[in-house]
């Protein structure tokens, strides 16, 4: 019999991909989302990749009876806690929607899992709890600075909680760096909902005709071609390491662990190295210009991942040429879907 893993949040970027490979280790997805900041139509790309619909409950995990119907229907063996809030911006503009959905989410799972005697989680952190690091690559011990939003906030304490209660859940903290592009089948990938912030989906965008302009945000800084320095991570290669988490959890039932990994490739690049390696790659030009610093940004960050190579046992595959193709493949599949509709 498959290993069930809720998955709160499944219907997301990161969520659907890893409720993909769940299946294909052999486990089986149970989803749970509130289509807050996702469609519906993720779960059709999911089906289309598994062969089957997994068993998907639209509802609130903040709701402590909603999340028991689930514990109810399904031994549970693992969670792996996706749902939360995620823009930087408008964490700043309503920090208490940010802390009463991202915090009270946590705490509700946590006092589920606990009623049901559940004791595996894998927790969606990030390097935002890095701040501007002193030093790169930073190391999973690299002291966290003081957030610089109210998202940063919810993944430090994010973390904090999970640490406090160590004792009967056994914790893996994966902090992701840039996760980008798609499933190579472009069936499943990111649905941008209004103007993006991110750099990835305002630049498919913009080649694809719906934004004027990709401004690149400051060239002025001092890295090697003025521009800020990010670790892409290939959305797969993510959705990999949450596989590995979840063995490592199932794999080890003596309680009091907690376990904190940097997901990133451990390579730096520009954001002028991803507009090259997209028109490289795809033959298409991207039009953008250099405009000003945006305020807040880390000017260089990438992961040191020895530790999770050699405890986890995983390691990206992608380049960033794999990454900027699907990405690309992934909105032109996104033009069709809207022409059809
Ligand atoms: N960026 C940019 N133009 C955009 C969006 C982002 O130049 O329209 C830059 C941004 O300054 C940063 C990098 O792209 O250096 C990644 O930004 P993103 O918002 O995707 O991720 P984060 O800032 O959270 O690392």
């Amino acid at each position: 019999m498959r290993n069930k893993v809720l998955v709160t949040g499944g219907l997301g970027f990161i969520g659907s991909h890893t409720v993909v490979c769940l299946h294909e280790a052999g486990f089986e997805p149970i989803i749970v989302d509130n289509l807050s900041n996702s469609e519906i139509s993720a779960l059709q790309g999911i089906e289309e990749l598994i062969g089957y619909s997994p068993a998907f409950y639209q509802s609130d995990i903040s709701e402590f009876p909603f999340l028991s119907k689930i514990f109810e229907d399904h031994e549970i063996s693992a969670v792996i806690h996706f749902a939360a809030f995620k823009a930087v911006g408008e964490s700043v503009e309503f920090p208490l929607k940010y802390y009463k959905n991202n915090m009270g989410g946590l705490i509700t799972v946590l006092e589920t899992m606990k009623a049901y005697n559940v004791n595996s989680v894998v927790f969606s952190s990030s390097c935002t709890v890095y701040g501007e690091p002193n030093q790169v690559p930073v190391l999973e011990i690299t002291p966290m600075k003081e957030a610089e939003s109210p998202y940063g906030a919810t993944k430090q304490m994010g973390e904090r909680i999970l640490r406090d209660n160590a004792s009967w859940c056994n914790t893996q903290c994966l902090r992701y760096f840039n996760p980008i592009g798609a499933h190579p089948t472009g069936k499943i990938g990111e649905l941008p909902l209004g103007i993006p912030n991110n750099l990835i989906p305002y630049l498919t965008q913009t080649v694809a005709g719906i934004r004027k302009e990709l401004t690149v945000f400051g060239g002025d800084y001092d890295t090697t071609d003025g521009t800020c320095i990010r670790d892409y991570i290939h959305v797969m290669d993510l959705a990999e390491a949450h596989v590995k988490a979840v063995e490592r959890l199932i794999g080890n039932q003596q309680l009091g662990s907690f376990e904190v990994f940097n997901i990133g490739t451990g390579k730096g690049s520009s954001v002028l190295e991803v507009i090259n390696t997209f028109e490289e790659i795809n033959q298409i030009k991207v039009p953008y210009k250099i405009g000003p610093r945006r305020s807040g940004d880390v000017v260089k960050v990438w992961a040191e991942t020895n530790k999770v190579e050699n405890i986890l046992g995983w390691k990206a595959h992608r380049n960033l040429s794999n990454m900027m193709k699907d990405a690309w493949n992934w909105q032109l599949e996104l033009a069709k879907k809207t022409s059809n509709t």
